[in-house]
């Protein structure tokens, strides 16, 4: 198999619901880049990334340039077995990792296909049948979170996600997590994310006011070793998200001790190749993973459901449901939530079958 072409799209999705987060982060319309890799066979293979800049050092318009790049890798190339060409690319240009995450999803994708297999028979085999969701809640008046925990516990979600720090008052994020838990009552999780944006004085006072619940906390502050003050201060488990993005970060956060649980977004780490050994590397350590991407559509989706259909169940936190988020819907047929949980796909590959009508002429075509 060869690859002979090259296209990608930048397609907006538009969030059903505008998130707030902590210092003025906001995320309502992002674009998303969607890549096709054609071949030889007649087989495509489909990859996507959403970079959020104000999340991942990257913007959904660096990812043209840096796939032109390294298109003449591409073109031409032989597309099974991702690592190979990835590795390839590694030594070609330095960084750009969420531009090679889209790329890497379409070789996965393409790799699946030859080998017609569903992607988590080749990612470690399945290991569960479903897996649960949470529900991430965007940061606004504390009874309003309270609300939407509420309504969304009533369509099984046992996993809620409050976004804290929007308004810069550390005590409404105190009501923010004390709502919420009662609003779901005892069992389920609930944590708090701060994306980077509290000091780690604000947050300590927030975690040892709602220390008498059952709460963990997200990514507080902008580094490890403030994130690791604010564990050790407060006694409640942690979450890594942002700081954790290859497998320094990982070993400096468990470290710390501040790693109970940590964001594996394919974005961060560059696909799922990179992810992959991130997971298994976290299986080491011992942190509990919630396997995403910062944002995106159906073909993002489908990746990380395989990758975590195919990790030990007893060590996936979650999944995330990013295409429940966002319209449109880049393959109508992907999966979608069901009493708070989700099911990957079972077709070769990805599994999914992108709509050519949703994404339109594509804005850039190698071949
Ligand atoms: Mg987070």
């Amino acid at each position: 198999m060869k690859l002979t072409r090259i296209s990608l799209w930048h397609v907006p999705l538009t969030s059903h619901t505008a998130y707030y987060m902590a210092e003025g982060k906001t995320c309502d319309t992002v674009e998303t880049v969607v890549v096709a890799l054609e071949t030889d066979t007649g087989a495509t293979g489909w990859g996507e990334v959403c970079p959020i800049p104000h999340y991942l050092p990257a913007y959904a318009r660096g990812v043209a340039p840096a796939v032109q790049e390294m298109a003449p890798l591409l073109l031409g190339a032989d597309p099974v077995g991702p690592e190979a060409l990835m590795a390839r690319f590694d030594k070609h240009l330095q960084g750009h990792v969420y531009a090679k995450s889209a790329l890497d999803i379409a070789l996965w994708d393409l790799t699946g296909q030859a080998a017609n297999l569903p992607l988590y028979a080749l990612l470690g085999g399945r290991r569960s049948e479903t897996m649960p969701l949470y529900h991430s809640i965007t940061c606004v008046a504390p009874d309003e979170m309270a609300r939407i925990a509420q309504t969304a516990y009533q369509t099984g979600m046992r996993q809620f996600q409050v976004k804290l720090g929007a308004d810069a008052d550390w005590q409404a994020d105190v009501a923010r997590l004390r709502m919420v838990r009662q609003a779901v009552g005892e069992g389920p999780l609930v944590y708090g994310d701060w994306n980077c944006g509290a000091t780690s004085l604000d947050a300590t006072r927030v975690g040892r006011a709602v220390a008498d619940l059952d709460i963990m906390l997200e990514q507080p502050c902008a580094t490890i070793e403030d994130c690791g003050r604010v564990r050790a201060a407060t006694g409640l488990p942690m979450k890594l998200d942002e700081n954790a993005h290859d497998t320094a970060s990982l070993l400096a956060g468990h470290a710390r001790g501040c790693m109970d649980a940590v964001a594996l977004k394919l974005s961060k780490f560059g696909g799922l190749s990179a992810t992959r050994r991130a997971r298994d590397l976290c299986l080491h350590l011992g942190a509990k993973m919630c396997i995403e991407d910062t944002w995106g559509s159906d073909i993002a989706t489908a990746a990380l459901l395989h990758l975590g259909a195919s990790t030990d169940p007893a060590r996936v936190l979650n999944v995330c449901d990013l295409s429940g988020y966002v319209a449109p819907r880049i393959a109508p047929d992907g999966p979608t939530r069901d009493q708070g949980r989700i099911t990957p796909p079972d077709g070769p590959g990805l599994g999914i079958r992108p709509d050519k009508d949703v994404l339109g002429p594509p804005d850039l075509v190698l071949d």
